[in-house]
């Protein structure tokens, strides 16, 4: 394994960021390659967790000559968000100078070259790491983007052009549900990982050996030794079961059995009210149409203040908010509908 420092230059003299780099060299060049990062929405830690864990194992892996593809692990892709405090909060998600969200402005790239990325030297210094990232990835026939939810069942988005054959890697990592994307106008990373190769000849893109996914491991609040090592495990057995790393121990990962539905039928849930969020429901819950999923508190004590709010449709909950406070418009949570959603904003990637 070899480990190198990245270093991106601020916006200002006198100022950089910088993040380290690990490279395992495979010993099979026909073998599948992978790329994996985490915390680019720099709190969200599950994914980082996962990856401390997940070290061992692929430094044993090279130990015994089992590391067929080489893998490129960045544990913490994002180190201008990582040092953004905000009044004693963290801020991970936007980039402070720019208010962009560090998950979105990838350039969406015509084909998988990185002589297409833009000239970000006088650009600023989130697009230059956004450059920088994506020039580490391209190229990898796995890439993987760790992420959370605020509170969340551990779920992937996939493109609908790696659906299903991305269905032994959701099994390997025993996430609940996948939620199908078709197009990506805003540029996250992974939107700008796939985006690449939806117009090459099917040869040449290789959907079947292809993987591109947006990680959500559960909640921000999910940063736990017993999760971090299964996830651990979840990512190992998909690098054995894509043939990156040989492991004869592991059998192949049975069928998917979680939840796969359309981003479409996503319905947001916006706050009719600001005030105190009372859940009714919480995520992995199964609700009928016209359940009850929430109370919002706006006037506390009068009559008519509490506002309720019902299920447009039966689904799954796979998310909700990890604070009580919401404002109106904010959305309370997310429900995976049986059928597409009736709100117009939904079939947005949102991670
Ligand atoms: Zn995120």
């Amino acid at each position: 394994m070899q480990k190198s420092i990245e270093r991106i230059a601020g916006d200002s003299e006198g100022h950089s960021y910088e993040f380290p780099v690990f490279r395992f060299e495979g010993t099979d060049k026909a073998a599948p390659s992978a790329y994996l990062q985490a915390a680019l929405h720099a709190g969200e830690l599950p994914g980082v967790v996962a990856i401390d864990a997940l070290m061992p194992m692929l430094k044993k892996a090279e130990a015994e000559g089992r590391i067929k593809g080489s893998i490129t692990v960045v544990p913490q892709a994002n180190p201008i968000g990582r040092a953004q405090y905000h009044f004693g909060e963290h801020q991970g998600r936007f980039h402070l100078g720019t208010r962009t969200n560090f998950n979105r402005g990838f350039p969406l790239l015509a084909a998988p070259d990185v002589e297409l990325l833009p000239d970000t030297t006088l650009g600023t210094a989130d697009q230059r790491l956004k450059t920088r990232l994506l020039q580490l990835s391209i190229g990898h026939d796995i890439v993987l983007d760790l992420h959370c939810d605020d509170e969340g069942l551990a779920y992937l988005y996939v493109h609908a052009s790696l659906w299903p054959a991305m269905a032994d890697c959701a099994a390997a990592m025993g996430v609940d549900a996948v939620i199908l994307w078709d197009e990506d106008t805003d540029g996250t990373f992974e939107g700008a990982s796939i985006t690449p190769y939806l117009n090459l000849p099917a040869e040449v893109a290789r959907f079947d050996r292809r993987v591109a996914t947006t990680v959500e491991y559960r909640g921000i609040l999910d940063v736990d030794g017993a999760l971090a090592g299964a996830d651990a495990e979840g990512l190992y057995r998909l690098l054995v079961a894509r043939g990156v790393i040989l492991d004869q121990a592991l059998s192949t990962p049975g069928s998917f059995t979680g939840l796969v539905a359309p981003l479409e039928n996503i319905d947001m849930m916006p706050a009719p009210r600001a005030g105190a969020v009372l859940y009714k429901v919480k995520p992995g819950d199964r609700v009928a149409e016209g359940a009850l999923l929430a109370t919002i508190v706006h006037a506390p004590g009068e009559a008519g203040g509490r506002t309720q709010l019902f299920a447009p449709q039966a689904g799954i909950i796979l998310t909700r908010r990890s604070r009580r406070i919401i404002r109106a418009g904010e959305d309370l949570l997310k429900l995976v509908g049986d059928r597409k959603s009736a709100d117009a904003r939904s079939g947005t990637l949102e991670d």
